[in-house]
């Protein structure tokens, strides 16, 4: 399914494609509108050390693209691509070798954050690269209790965050249960940010967080250089280029590659008129 014409035509409203290629020209025209990207190279809980590698390496040639074309572009990266679940050790020696390159290059790696049972070690790993090398921005979840002390930890140390809502099932004794919780909870970080972040990045669709965090940074003389707004590629392109046309720095999250699965999956779950959307392209193909 993951290789098949018909599933791409569905999927391409959210994904790149299936190859560094495509990505890098789908970067070249977002930077040519005056968006940045991060480069996401599709892949999660991998089942090998050896698949681990290869994500490794995919994300190395997606920095020699970046450095090559001088695309102002990131990389994102999940850590159970990167082996966490096999060897914590190799992991880190995965994650490593791309901040170096990433550094040398003169670009940054941002650690997504999955489930919360692999919040406390993405956060210890982020802190130490950070310490040994700069160049890695961790992510906070809103929906997570937690994600305030974290959010004060990450700044005492000025690892720059994304802050997105969560996009894992989580149960209540961990995450808001309700989501009006959850958008509560989300401005009240976001101000944090603002306050004490070191370039925060604002991830987000939800055009009354957008709106929240434009009248922010306008009554606080926030420069439009000390943050950006982040979103998905393919979501709300109407409030993306509203965004633009006003100045502020956007960043698209870019996906690419086979493994689609799961991260197309987490989209259709946010959004239940995206299955409709499904079903229509899925009867038209
Ligand atoms: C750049 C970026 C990086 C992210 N990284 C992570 C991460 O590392 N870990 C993690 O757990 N989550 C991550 N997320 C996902 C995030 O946690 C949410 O699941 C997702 O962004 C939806 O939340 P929202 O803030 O857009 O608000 P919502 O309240 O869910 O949505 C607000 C509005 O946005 C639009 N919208 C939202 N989602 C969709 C969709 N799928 N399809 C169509 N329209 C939609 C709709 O108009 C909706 O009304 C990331 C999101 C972004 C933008």
């Amino acid at each position: 399914m993951e290789t098949s014409s018909a599933a791409e035509r569905v999927t391409s409203r959210f994904i790149a494609g299936h190859t560094l290629e495509r990505e890098v020209s789908v970067c070249r025209r977002l930077n040519a509108e005056g968006i940045l990207a991060s480069l996401d190279h599709l892949g999660e809980s991998v089942t090998s050390l050896q698949e681990a590698e290869r994500s490794r390496d995919a994300y190395l040639s997606a920095l020699d693209q970046i450095a090559t074309l001088g695309l102002k572009a990131t990389v994102s990266i999940k850590l159970t691509q990167l082996g966490l679940d096999f060897s914590e050790a190799e992991c880190r020696a995965n994650v490593e070798q791309l901040v170096q390159r990433a550094k040398m290059i003169g670009t940054t790696v941002e650690v997504d954050m999955e489930s919360s049972a692999y919040v406390d070690r993405t956060l210890a790993l982020v802190s130490d690269l950070h310490a040994r090398f700069g160049g890695v921005r961790a992510v906070v979840q809103a929906y997570l209790y937690r994600s305030e002390s974290d959010i004060e930890d990450l700044c005492r140390q000025s690892i720059p965050v994304r802050l997105c809502k969560g996009a894992y099932q989580e149960l209540s004794d961990v995450a808001f249960p309700h989501k009006p919780d959850v958008d509560r909870n989300y401005v009240r970080l976001m101000t944090k940010l603002f306050e004490h972040g070191t370039y925060p990045a604002i991830a987000s669709h939800d055009e009354r967080i957008v709106q929240r965090a434009v009248q922010y940074v306008r009554e606080r003389n926030i420069a439009p250089d000390r943050f950006e707004f982040q979103m998905l590629y393919g979501i709300r392109r109407d409030l993306q280029r509203q965004l633009v046309a006003r100045g502020n720095r956007l960043r698209l999250y870019v996906p690419y590659g086979d493994a689609w699965y799961p991260y197309f999956m987490r989209r259709l779950a946010e959004r239940p008129a995206n299955v409709l959307f499904l079903v229509r392209n899925l009867l038209k193909s």
